[in-house]
């Protein structure tokens, strides 16, 4: 059994409650590594020491030599990839397959802020007014609140902690109570590379606990956000009562658009990738399926047979594709919306059911799962499940596709599959989504910013502007005429 503590100020510390509870293994159910469970104590000592670094040590280096501690990290990173990767998956069962690669992809954040902390110019702004000089200066914001959900803990805070420490803030990461490991296993990684005390820490433990006193500690400038939209409004308000900077990145029900002259194949690829791998336990997923009249049958049965082919299993066997749903709360869920779906009249093509039994672990699989005969009223057309359950849809022109597109309180992404270059446009400047793939799916890079429109979020993550999300802007005016006339002597 593996045994965790705080990370303070560069100090393995135990929490104040002297409680740990147990992560669970998803594939055998039995606990596996003990966390500590941290309250509103060690949020404090965590944020003082943030704020004391924050001043001090990390104010001491140049944005240079910021850039390369995170640098360093990426290579550590890397070098640990397959030691990172064995605990997250553990942690929230994703199979190694795709678990590994996440893991190494994670790396590339630190490089690529890194890179940009010396990057980040001022500006000189021509003015509309005489003798004077003005410039605008971008800086960090102060502590920085990192609160992250189970299902790519490491991936999703490294999106916060990269730039938010590229940028000349200091950080307390608070992942999901599910799937901490990953995070003291970076919090090593940090210290190794030279991170100086309280630059980055983190404490375990759960939303109320945790996650509440980090949002309302005064210390704390910015919170970066990623989990559910209930969570994500709580977070909001609260955040807004003392005027805090916050990004949001929520939940979605994207929609997957096949046209009827798309390349078929890498459609119904693109389509399963989208809505199965990591059993549908992703925000982007594609959880809807809009498919053009006329190859509708023809298509469903080429999902049908992709679907059939995929194997389940002990998600550390690099050949399993379709792991365990990370939690038992999750996965209850989303068996009550397959029984929502049915009683709404969609019909049940593929799975819809638990896979149990030998080579199933504790049994908390749910068989990849495809509804026709949906329409968008549906809850299961309109709600997240935030499971391997795709909803398959019918439409009839590029004016019908966006319709339904659109009809959702989310806006988190989109594909389309076309040949067309009319429909390519006629969508991608329509959709009312964050990102939009064309003739690809869920595809993500640190290069360009992700994020959601409509209930989907607020802020961006990723690329070089979004680094400016943990900055403020600061106009300088700067009088090169001494002269400052007297106020009170009218001149007229
Ligand atoms: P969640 O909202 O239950 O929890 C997310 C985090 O918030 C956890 O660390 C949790 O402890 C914390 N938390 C809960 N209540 C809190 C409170 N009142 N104050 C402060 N912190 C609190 O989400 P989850 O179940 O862990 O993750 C699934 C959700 O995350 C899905 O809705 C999914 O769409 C969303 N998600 C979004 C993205 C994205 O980039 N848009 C990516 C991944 C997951």
């Amino acid at each position: 059994m593996e045994h965790y503590q705080l990370f303070i100020n560069n100090q393995w510390v135990d929490p104040n409650s002297g409680r740990w509870f147990d992560s669970l293994d998803p594939f055998t159910g039995e606990p596996w590594a003990k966390i500590p469970e941290g309250d509103s104590t060690d949020v404090n000592r965590a944020v003082e020491a943030a704020a004391a670094a924050f001043e001090g040590p990390w104010a001491a280096l140049s944005p240079t030599e910021r850039g390369a501690i995170l640098y360093k990290m990426g290579t550590l990173i890397e070098r640990d990839a397959q030691r990172i990767a064995d605990a997250e998956s553990r942690d929230n069962g994703k199979v190694m397959s795709e678990v590994f690669g996440q893991v190494k992809y994670t790396a590339k954040y630190f490089y690529y802020y890194g890179g940009l902390a010396d990057k980040i110019h001022g500006s000189v702004v021509p003015m509309d007014k005489p003798k004077v000089f003005n410039m605008i200066r971008y800086e960090p914001m102060g502590v920085v609140a990192s609160i992250t959900p189970w299902n790519s803990s490491l991936l999703l805070s490294a999106w916060k902690i990269a730039p938010a420490l590229a940028a000349g803030n200091t950080i307390v990461c608070k992942p999901s109570e599910f799937t901490s490991v990953s995070l003291y296993e970076l919090a090593k990684l940090a210290e190794e590379a030279g991170m100086p005390p309280g630059v980055f820490n983190v404490i375990s433990g759960f939303g109320a606990d945790v996650g509440e006193p980090l949002i309302r500690h005064p210390k704390v400038a910015r919170i970066a956000f990623t989990g559910g939209d209930e969570a994500g409004r709580r977070v909001y308000m609260t955040a807004a009562e003392n005027f805090k900077r916050v990004s949001l990145e929520l939940g979605g029900k994207s929609p997957n658009i096949v046209f009827d002259d798309a390349d078929l194949e890498k459609a119904a690829n693109g389509v399963i990738t989208g809505i199965f791998s990591a059993g549908g336990q992703t925000c982007m997923a594609g959880s809807r399926l809009l498919l053009q009249e006329s190859i509708h049958d023809e298509f469903v049965e080429r999902l049908l047979a992709i679907a059939r082919k995929a194997k389940a299993g002990d998600p550390s066997d690099k050949s399993t594709e379709v792991g365990p749903i990370a939690t038992r709360p999750q996965f209850e869920k989303i068996m009550k919306y397959i029984d929502i779906a049915k009683s709404e009249g969609a019909r049940c093509v593929a799975g819809g059911r638990a896979l149990t039994g030998a080579g199933y672990g504790c049994g908390q699989f749910v068989e990849p799962t495809i509804f026709v005969d949906v329409t968008n009223d549906m809850r299961i057309a309109q709600e997240e499940v935030f499971g391997p359950v795709l909803s398959v849809l019918k439409f009839k022109d590029e004016a019908d596709a966006l319709r339904i597109a659109n009809d959702t309180r989310f806006g988190l992404a989109a594909g389309v599959w076309t040949r067309s270059l009319h429909r390519t446009m006629f969508m991608t400047e329509r959709l009312r989504a964050g990102t939009v793939w064309v003739n690809n799916y869920r595809s993500t890079s640190f290069t360009t910013p992700f994020g959601g429109y409509k209930d989907s979020g607020v802020g961006r993550e990723g690329g070089m502007d979004s680094i400016k999300e943990y900055m403020e802007a600061k106009s300088v005016w700067i009088s090169t005429d001494l002269d400052m006339p007297n106020p009170f002597v009218r001149k007229y």
